[in-house]
């Protein structure tokens, strides 16, 4: 008899799994009635289903599952960021991303903002000169279903158990984990319609930001598809420096990617903008010159700054601009009207740089496996 891999239903946004209740001679409202159990009740198990009929519960668990990943460590910092490491897939080497909670005020309060920061890859291609992740190169594309199951898994993790839409620990999603989302996109296009579905998690676009190294056709097709909030890696802006720096410039050059901006927030009312992150490296990119290059490319663009004080890791040359040293950055910026902020460093406490807990579990798991890498450091 062949037997194949049961279906992970994490995998599929509502139309998707219309399909999958069609073929399996099922009414497709049944997938709303799924999609219900599994994000509005944080239901897995099929028994538990009750407004479906049995034999076709019985059915679903024979074909389906509904399985959130291995968590392989897990960390809480001080100021209640919690990290954790999550064994993807069933690669026998158990290969291993990063999901990051970042709350801020206190849940309840209208302040409050929960923001889950997900992996979309194993690693990532662009090799950005400053990025731990990018020194581990690709491994693969993380599949819709484990993009969707972070959310999942988080949300029950902080205690979300039974309504995960009520509790409300998770107000924000960014793809800012582990590797370039527009770089595996139509998962990540499937794992937002769930997030974005109201029998999903029920997020606002606004409130689902995608962050890219700027992969521009990519970018006029997330615009069309579902034009979420959007985060640019700029971090220089002038291309000799950016080549170096994000050496995906190379294909996709300043002028071509700020136009690809343009038309991104075009007709969208003043209040859609497009944060720019832009880490702060000591000596590279930090100096008076560098603020009035990024002043001067965005001058006249719907546009906030984010800067980011460097994360060190072990192995890089590069090390973070001294606090005075971004100050003064920010207020050249501000000063010229662009509304700057800096990121806090949270969880200073646990491995805080992206990418750093996986690769420290990972050299754990090399000397239990005997020499084999597990993603290749
Ligand atoms: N690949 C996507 C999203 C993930 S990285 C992107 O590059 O946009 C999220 C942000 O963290 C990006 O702006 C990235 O450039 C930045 N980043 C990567 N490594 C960093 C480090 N060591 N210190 C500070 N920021 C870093
Ligand atoms: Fe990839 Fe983003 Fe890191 Fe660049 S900064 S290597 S795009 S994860």
């Amino acid at each position: 008899m062949v037997t194949s891999a049961p279906r992970n239903l994490f995998g599929h946004d509502r139309e998707g799994l219309r399909d999958v209740m069609r073929e399996m001679g099922e009414k497709p409202f049944r997938a709303d009635q799924i999609m219900q159990w599994i994000y509005r009740h944080g239901v897995s198990d099929f028994g538990a289903m009750t407004n479906i009929a049995r034999p076709f519960r019985e059915k679903l668990a024979e074909t389906c599952t509904v399985s959130a990943p291995e968590v392989l460590e897990q960390q809480e910092s001080r100021d209640g960021t919690r990290k954790w490491v999550l064994r993807v897939g069933d690669d026998a080497l158990g290969q291993a991303v990063e999901t990051v909670f970042i709350p801020e005020g206190q849940r309840g309060e209208a302040r409050y903002r929960g923001t889950l920061c997900i992996s979309s890859q194993v690693g990532c291609a662009m090799d950005c000169s400053f990025c731990s992740t990018g020194k581990q190169g690709l491994s693969r594309n993380l599949t819709a279903a484990e993009i969707v199951a972070q959310l999942w898994f988080a949300a029950h993790a902080l205690g979300g158990n039974g309504d995960l839409h009520n509790q409300r620990a998770i107000t924000n999603v960014v793809f800012m984990g582990m590797g370039e989302p527009l770089a595996n996109y139509s998962a990540v296009l499937t794992a937002i319609r769930v997030f974005l579905d109201d029998f999903g998690f029920g997020l606002s676009k606004r409130r689902v930001t995608v962050s890219t190294s700027g992969l521009v056709p990519f970018m006029d097709r997330l615009r069309s598809d579902c034009d979420t909030a959007l985060a640019v890696s700029l971090h220089a802006a002038d291309d000799a420096l950016r080549n170096e720096l994000v050496p995906i410039n190379r294909k996709y050059p300043l002028k071509e990617l700020m136009d690809a901006c343009r038309r991104y927030t075009r007709d969208r009312g003043h209040k859609m903008h497009i944060v720019y992150e832009y880490v702060m490296l000591d000596g590279v990119n930090d100096s008076d010159a560098n603020a009035r290059d990024l002043i001067r490319l965005l001058g006249d663009m719907p546009a906030k700054v984010n800067l980011i004080p460097f994360n060190p890791f072990p192995g890089t040359s590069y090390t973070r601009s001294p606090e005075a040293r971004v100050d003064h950055f920010a207020n050249l910026l501000r000063r010229r009207g662009l509304i700057t902020t800096v990121r806090r460093t949270r969880g200073d406490d646990i491995d805080a740089a992206c990418g750093q807990l996986v690769g420290r579990v990972n050299s754990r798991q090399r000397n239990r496996l005997g020499g084999v890498p597990v993603v290749s450091a």
